[in-house]
């Protein structure tokens, strides 16, 4: 059986790899210079043993912004406002690198799967005409888990980078993977609502300086919430993440006994914000009840 599914994943990937454009080892994203990470972040980040998703070095640590994008975070997107930023009917072509090796490509693989079948969201393997799509890649540099917010235009990458002796390791579940495919389809870190003060207290003398503007909320003009604040959330940061000394949490949650920053899978809300974001509570009274179920049972 095992034997089975490596020759039918060979052969997928070897099917996607015809279509593939050139994708170069080192990019240069349209990332805001200062957001960028400097070597001594770098020591820091190591000595505070944190995910690899904030060591990239970006916007909010792993995401990506363009030019235009960059002008407008500090109010957060309004999809009234930027609606080409959602993927048309909910369908999100893909190609997976050919550089992963198979196990690597199973959890992206997974991640995509569990996507497609708690959501009305389509993610499908890119035809090779569509002009838009999501390229999976293992990016040199800047690496790490990163990806843009929502649809950019044009091939965009999402970069996961595999396991090394060294690096950070954005495979070892598929958690990270969903995590950034949820900020490709236009999804923010949780915990960069307006209303988080209520929750959670930030604690900004303890985050590394060059990073404090990833704790900053969205303007409550702009963004609408309709679930319940989630501390379960795979969008949510950890009580650690860019802090400047180990063990001094950046943040500290308002309730008690809840863990921050879990990667392991779409919680139950993560599963209701993409579904209401792409309109599939509203399709029908069915279709409605069939995604709050689904949520419900096999949301974490
Ligand atoms: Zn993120």
């Amino acid at each position: 059986m095992e034997k089975i599914i490596t020759v039918l994943l060979t052969v997928m990937m070897a099917g996607s790899a015809r279509n593939i454009p050139y994708v170069p080892a080192v990019l240069h994203p349209p990332v805001p210079e200062e957001a960028r990470l400097n070597l001594e972040d770098v020591r820091l980040l190591e000595e505070t043993d944190q995910g690899p998703e904030v060591t990239p070095g970006l916007f909010e640590g792993d995401l990506a912004l363009t030019d235009e994008l960059y002008n407008y975070w500090r109010v957060g997107i309004r999809w009234d406002v930027m609606p080409q930023r959602m993927w048309p009917n909910g369908t999100v072509p893909y190609v997976i690198s050919p550089l992963y090796d198979i196990p690597d490509y199973v959890t992206i693989y997974k991640a995509i799967t569990i996507l497609n079948s708690m959501t009305c969201v389509r993610f499908v393997p890119w035809n090779g005409k569509d002009k838009d799509y999501l390229i999976i890649w293992p990016v040199k540099q800047p690496k790490g888990c990163w990806s843009y917010l929502g649809r950019y235009g044009g091939p965009q990458i999402v970069s996961l980078q595999p396991p090394d002796t060294k690096g950070p390791n954005c495979l070892g579940g598929e958690g990270r993977s969903i995590h950034e495919l949820m900020h490709a389809l236009g999804i923010f870190h949780e915990h960069s609502r307006a209303d988080r003060d209520q929750y959670i207290n930030v604690k900004f003398e303890n985050i590394i300086p060059e990073y404090r503007s990833n704790f900053n909320k969205q303007s409550l003009e702009n963004t609408t919430y309709n679930f319940e604040y989630d501390y379960n959330s795979i969008m949510h940061y950890g009580q650690y993440f860019f802090s400047k000394t180990k063990g001094q949490p950046t943040i500290i949650p308002k309730k008690q006994n809840v863990k921050l920053g879990q990667r392991k899978a779409l919680s139950k809300t993560d599963c209701l914000k993409i579904n209401d974001l792409y309109g599939c509570l509203n399709k029908s009274v069915y279709q409605n009840r069939k995604y709050h179920i689904l949520c419900d049972i096999l949301g974490y």
